[in-house]
């Protein structure tokens, strides 16, 4: 019979590679708490209904990316395809904009997508993701992308842009839909047919369509950027300016417009050109409408989620996986010598010294040979010899070194050769 196999496109993470995704999580967490922001978790899956008013019913996730599902209640839900729709629920329904209405979370999980499997796109990804509810001000989406580009690189990936635009207010956007939806029209219908149902539905998101004839179609689209309102304007001026003050490096990209409906004015992108085609790292922006929408109070809001395993993909190739080696290795020959390596390698653990051993009494080479690969710095060798004399031998794998030493306090002389590192 064959064995089963995972579902296509959801991968494990196996302890090989635990190491980079500890390393993330690590920096991130980091990062985030000293900008005050403070780890929320929501469910896996929720109501249907949220994604689509969420999330925008004519986005590309909506429409064909969601796991949905009937339940056996005939409920429909959906696994998240993303954070912030979860993020927003959660403070409306914990009635979070009482005082001090101003909050920062973040969250770390699995999302989930119906794509096709590829390098750096998967049906199960994980985000990292950050909200900030109650600001208006531009200082915060400057603060934003500064503590973005400063976790980009706590995690050890250089060379990435950070990319900016501004989409306006709902005002703007319905005059600049008027414009570009006259522009697409008189362009004739060479688009796609996601375009030409776009044009009519949702035309901005004309923008997101990756089919190159569609691309050289709108090189000449009449640009958001131009047509914002004079309070956009000045908001849009006003992140710049801090973004400069902060010394946060940034491109102004007019072509940025995201995949979700829900955003206005800043909106941003981190890409690096080392994915191919999977060229986004991160990106968010503002979404000040969409508590509202969601029947929540009138409070504005900006986030941003980056792709997990684009994180690794590009810490793979920037540098060699940075091996978790334990500290000792506890080799041990005969019955009763292995059972006193069991106690006390328990000992050293319990200690916070990293330690493996032997189990099944095993050769002392075949021993020998696992210490060497695990790329423990010592091996401790305890025979039925040396544990008659109260001894156990420290092998420095570094040095190739050896010393006899007492076994009664083999805890303490560890523990004072790990501090003399
Ligand atoms: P893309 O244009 O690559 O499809 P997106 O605009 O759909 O990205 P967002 O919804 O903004 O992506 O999600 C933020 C980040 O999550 C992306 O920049 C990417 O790093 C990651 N991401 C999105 N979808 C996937 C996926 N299917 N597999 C792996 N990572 C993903
Ligand atoms: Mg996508």
């Amino acid at each position: 019979m064959d064995a089963v196999q995972a579902i296509r496109g959801m991968n494990d993470i196996l302890p090989e590679q635990i190491g980079w995704w500890q390393g993330i999580e690590r920096a991130t967490r980091e990062v985030l708490e000293n900008f005050g922001y403070c780890e929320i978790r929501t469910p896996i899956a929720e109501k249907l209904e949220l994604f689509a008013r969420g999330i925008g019913e004519s986005t590309d996730i909506v429409e064909k990316e969601m796991y949905a599902f009937a339940d056996r209640n005939g409920d429909w839900l959906a696994l998240r395809p993303e954070a912030t729709a979860s993020i927003v629920r959660a403070y409306i329904q914990h009635g979070m904009q009482a005082d001090p209405g101003l909050r920062k979370f973040y969250q770390i999980g699995p999302m989930f997508r119906h794509e096709r499997p590829q390098k750096g796109r998967y049906r199960q990804f994980h985000q990292i993701d950050a909200e900030v509810f109650g600001l208006e001000s531009p200082k915060i989406d400057a603060e934003m992308m500064h503590m973005l580009s400063l976790l980009v690189e706590r995690i050890g990936i250089s060379g990435v842009a950070l990319n900016i635009n501004t989409l306006g207010c709902a005002q703007c956007r319905q005059i600049y839909r008027q414009i570009l939806k006259d522009f697409l029209v008189a362009k004739g219908d060479g688009f796609c047919g996601d375009c030409m149902r776009r044009r009519e539905t949702n035309p901005l998101r004309v923008f997101d369509c990756k089919v190159e004839g569609c691309g050289q179609l709108l090189q000449d689209a009449p640009r958001l950027i131009d047509h914002i309102c004079d309070d956009c304007r000045a908001h849009f001026d006003a992140v710049k300016d801090y973004l400069e003050k902060l010394g946060t490096r940034y491109t102004v990209n007019p072509g940025i417009v995201r995949g979700l409906d829900y955003y206005v004015r800043t909106t941003f992108e981190v890409i690096t050109d080392k994915l191919g085609s999977q060229s986004a790292i991160g990106g968010g922006g503002r979404y000040d409408g969409l508590m509202r929408d969601l029947g929540g109070p009138d409070v504005p809001a900006l986030g941003f989620a980056m792709g997990m395993e684009r994180l690794v993909l590009l810490l793979q190739q920037e540098k060699e996986m940075a091996h978790r080696a334990p500290r000792c290795f506890f080799a041990s020959l005969g019955d009763k010598a292995g059972e006193s390596a069991f106690l006390l390698a328990q000992q050293l653990r319990g200690q916070g010294i990293e330690t493996e051993l032997d189990y099944e009494g095993r050769s002392l080479k075949s021993q020998m040979r696992r210490a060497d690969k695990s790329g423990a710095r010592y091996v401790l060798i305890l025979g039925e010899d040396e544990l008659a004399r109260r001894e156990v031998q420290l092998r420095d794998m570094l040095t190739k070194t050896q010393r006899i030493l007492p076994l009664e306090n083999i805890v303490e002389t560890l523990l004072a050769t790990d501090s003399e590192q």
